[in-house]
């Protein structure tokens, strides 16, 4: 059976290839970490407005 590698979609045989449905272990591989990064999510950190607006304010006063 014909079938289409779903990282590459490069055509896989279930027959021929040990990977399948992927094409070569690479693309196993590639799944994995899409897969493992989908979990393990860093939730960007908050940057501080505050304190870079409050450094601002500061430079206008001394040039007041
Ligand atoms: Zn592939």
């Amino acid at each position: 059976m014909k079938y289409h590698c779903p990282i590459c979609r490069k055509p896989t045989d279930s027959a021929a290839n040990a990977d399948f449905p992927f094409c070569s272990e690479r693309c196993k591989l590639l799944d994995l970490g899409a897969w493992a990064s989908e979990k393990y999510v860093i939730s960007e950190p908050v940057i501080d407005e505050s304190s870079s607006e409050n450094s601002n304010r500061k430079a206008d006063d001394e040039r007041n």
